[in-house]
């Protein structure tokens, strides 16, 4: 999937998100850029894709490590596990910061997510990585390599801007059928 499209998709993520909870609009905002930022590009899981990224995995032997090594194209930095220990040390230490500032690391979460579960389905085999994402640390690939530039990815892209203008909307004029389908269990349990 295209940058484009990953920060398309995460901003949908961020704002859909934003009917689950109270959060203030300007929060939602701040969301959505974290969301952004984190789902392409440098700032993104592809970091690992990026010149200076690529050069180093050149110097550094990290092959020894097995199964390719940690470096290059969709190995560690795309493993579920980073935000995955990212999320559990923040439930940690995260204690008594003041509810404005969540939605940095909230949209931030969103954006790399979005990312990893969109590779899951985008991500296709080439340069010598396999398709899909690690389910493991850097091995065990999995993944549906759909094509990146294929009609899929194209009306994924175009469906999340869509579904991100009606989400906003719904947040604005609460009380329109806007807002995304969310079981009742799940509202049960993030209730107030
Ligand atoms: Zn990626």
């Amino acid at each position: 999937m295209e940058t484009r499209a990953h920060r398309h998709v995460a901003v949908a993520v961020a704002v859909g998100a934003a009917h689950l909870h109270s959060i203030p609009l300007a929060g939602v905002a701040v969301s959505a850029l974290c969301a952004a930022i984190t789902a392409g590009g440098w700032t993104s899981p592809d970091v690992d894709n990026q010149p200076l990224a690529k050069e180093f995995d050149s110097l550094v032997p990290d092959e020894v490590l097995g199964n390719g090594g940690p470096l290059g194209h969709r190995r560690l930095a795309h493993s579920w596990l980073l935000p995955a220990a990212a999320w559990w040390a923040w439930g940690r230490n995260a204690v008594g910061v003041p509810t404005w500032a969540l939605c940095v690391p909230e949209g931030a979460l969103y954006g790399w997510v979005s990312h990893l579960v969109m590779d899951l389905v985008f991500g296709e085999r080439g340069y010598g990585h396999p398709k899909g994402v690690p389910l493991f640390l850097w091995w065990g690939h999995v993944g549906f390599g759909r094509p990146n530039e294929g009609p899929l990815a194209l009306w994924t892209s175009r469906a999340a801007v869509i579904l991100s203008l009606w989400w906003a909307i719904g947040l604005v004029l609460p009380g329109l059928p806007l807002e995304p389908y969310v079981p009742s269990w799940w509202r049960s349990l993030t209730a107030p």
